[in-house]
């Protein structure tokens, strides 16, 4: 199979590392995933969000909206009177769109995921659609604001969801992104073992460059990108290293039992962007 670039359209690609991919012409990083939009999207069962990529989504409520009330807070100043609706693609349970519900005449999201949806939309009371955004018609709907908090890097096709968006904004909307900086120190640093770089479920390895230069190419231009921190619980940071990573399991519950996992605290690795663009 050929790839193409989705960043400059090129065609030279060279290895990276294992399974992962890099344009020689402008150093875009993807996985080599040859999945079906089905197999990708099977991914997303109830497995990843508890007992897989997290532990327990819905248990780490508190900490996932203290992390969004952050995004939120940089997203603030850009805000304009005219951005009335705000929409989330990858809206997971439905905790950000919870967090800035009165911020908005109206909020919305969409998330692959049954569960998610389902949740978001009987114990919320939000309105989010259960299904993908590339098929789901939106007729002439327009979005103010777009949001895609640690999601870009799951799609399977980034630049066609950038098209749809595009084209479901008007003039001066903004979009924000959170994702990995494949360039950045410690990626660069840990090379395949970055903490980042799991494929499947992570296929987009972007860069400021490359990002900006998607973004562009769709009709936005960054207007703010930052690294961001977050604040984790010590008991997620431990499941990750412990069980994801190393598979300890037996050592995790110990240290759990102990009472030595329940703190949050704030890290920034300088290796997670978040930026902010504004429609052409
Ligand atoms: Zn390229």
């Amino acid at each position: 199979m050929t790839h193409r670039c989705i960043v400059c359209a090129g065609t030279s690609l060279k290895p990276l590392y294992e399974g992962i991919l890099q344009c020689r012409q402008c150093n875009y990083v993807f996985a080599d995933l040859g999945l079906t939009d089905e197999e990708l999207f099977n991914l997303y069962t109830d497995r990843f969000f508890c007992g897989g990529e997290y532990k327990d989504y819905l248990a780490d409520k508190k900490i996932l909206q203290k992390n969004f009330k952050l995004r939120f807070r940089a997203l603030q100043p850009f805000l304009e009177r005219r951005h009335k609706s705000l929409f989330e693609i990858g809206s997971a349970y439905g905790f950000f769109l919870e967090v800035v519900r009165n911020h908005f005449d109206s909020v919305q999201g969409i998330d692959v995921h049954e569960r998610g949806a389902r949740y978001a939309d009987e114990h919320l009371g939000l309105d989010v659609i259960q299904g993908d955004f590339l098929q789901h018609d939106f007729g002439n709907e327009k979005f103010d604001v777009v949001c895609l908090w640690d999601t870009i890097e799951h799609l399977r096709e980034p630049q066609l969801y950038l098209r749809k968006i595009s084209s479901h904004t008007e003039s001066g909307a903004l979009i924000a992104i959170t994702t990995g900086d494949v360039e950045s120190p410690v990626a660069r640093l840990r090379k395949q073992k970055w903490r980042l770089i799991h494929p499947p479920t992570h296929a987009h390895y972007f860069s400021t460059k490359t990002l900006t230069r998607l973004l562009d190419s769709h009709g936005f231009n960054v207007i703010y990108n930052r690294y961001c921190g977050f604040y984790r619980s010590v008991d997620s940071a431990l499941y990750n290293i412990l069980v994801l990573r190393h598979g300890k399991s037996r050592a995790y519950e110990l240290l759990q039992r102990s009472g030595a996992a329940n703190f949050d605290f704030y890290l920034n690795l300088y290796d997670i962007m978040y930026v902010i663009a504004r429609r052409r």
